[in-house]
């Protein structure tokens, strides 16, 4: 049986497309194309351009192509668009996910898996994170992601469709074997910026406030590389499928790395001392964002082949590096 997998030409969802092949699954990747790239889907596997809120569309994917599990990342990302473009965000994270949602329970779907995030914590004032800690989303994209997983549960309830709830904290690094990576422009998130500046791309980066009540005072965050993300995906559907009941895991190795390591892991392993500046705080920046990672490992025997921030620094620096070559795009 096949497993439908929304955004898989995106950044997580083509690691989700490599993790899968290399275990012999069939799939199918249904994206609108808005941000993922054709390059990043191997030819091999059969790539529908459309939307998630197309419910025809969908539906005729699921029966066309035998699918019985849908993991779900297609979604928009980028928290201040999400402040300025609040019900674009409800649109495309909300209100075609629950489209999704309704033609995967009428067409008999069984098991679902959710692409959450950590931003559901809000400024969640105890550190690391459980999944008991209450949710308190501060931005449009941490609401619009947390309606879902309420909708998910209800579906569970109501029409019996399994759902696991992935909430990621925050998510780095490349294909050990470089066959994908970050690829958008336009990037925000410490890790790519820095292997930008590291590549010449842009002439330096700044940190964002350096006076936290933290050991070198900037900011703390639970750096998880993108393929161990993807294997927690893999293991959850198996997991489902061998019985287990869908809940909500928060996915993160449990301990952090500061901007200052993070910038200083770059320089390591690229060899270029890119100039930084310090600068004041970026708005609605907690000062550290970890989760103990503990009942994802317990519930489904998770076990990160790459914990390790050098590691996951420097599969993003080879990516970056060969980004210029890469080819993004092939005819669907
Ligand atoms: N950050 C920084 N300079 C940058 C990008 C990010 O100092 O050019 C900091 C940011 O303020 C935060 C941390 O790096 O403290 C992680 O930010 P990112 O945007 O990667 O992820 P977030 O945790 O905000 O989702």
């Amino acid at each position: 049986m096949t497993i439908l997998i929304t955004g898989g030409a995106g950044y997580i969802g083509s690691h989700m497309v490599l993790d899968l092949l290399a275990t012999n699954e069939k799939i199918v990747v249904l994206d609108d194309l808005s941000t993922g790239f054709t390059g990043l889907v191997p030819a091999i596997v059969p790539l529908v351009k459309g939307d998630i809120g197309d419910k025809p569309l969908v539906k005729s994917v699921i029966e066309n192509y035998g699918v019985n599990a849908i993991m779900h990342f297609a979604a928009k990302i980028v928290v201040p668009d999400s402040m300025t473009d609040p019900l674009g965000y409800y649109l495309n994270n909300t209100a075609k996910a629950r489209t999704l949602i309704e033609a995967a329970v009428e067409s008999g779907i069984k098991n679902f898996i959710f692409s959450s995030t950590a931003a559901v914590y809000g400024e969640a004032g105890e550190m690391p994170v459980t999944e008991n800690t209450p949710p308190a989303p501060v931005s449009p994209y941490g609401r619009s992601k947390l309606m879902v997983e309420w909708m998910l549960e209800d579906a569970a309830r109501a029409y019996g469709l399994n759902a696991m709830v992935l909430r990621y904290f925050n998510v780095a690094g490349a294909d050990h074997a470089g066959r994908s990576g970050q690829s958008t422009p336009r990037a925000t998130h410490l890790i790519k910026t820095a292997c930008e500046a590291a590549t010449g791309k842009r002439n330096g980066m700044s940190v964002f406030g350096t006076d936290y009540d933290t050991p070198d005072g900037t900011c703390i965050r639970d750096y998880i590389h993108v393929s161990d993300l993807a294997r927690a995906h893999r293991l959850s559907l198996d997991f489902m499928r061998a019985g287990g009941k869908g809940t909500v895991l928060n996915c993160a190795y449990g301990h952090g790395s500061s901007v200052m390591e993070v910038i200083k892991a770059v320089k390591q392993a690229s060899g270029v001392d890119f100039p930084v500046s310090l600068t004041e705080r970026r708005a609605g920046d907690p000062p550290e964002v970890v989760a103990t990672g503990e009942k994802i490992r317990a519930l489904l025997g998770w076990a990160p082949a790459f914990d390790d921030l050098g590691v996951i620094v420097a599969d993003a620096l080879a990516w970056e590096k060969q980004l210029a070559t890469a080819a993004l795009n092939r005819p669907v």
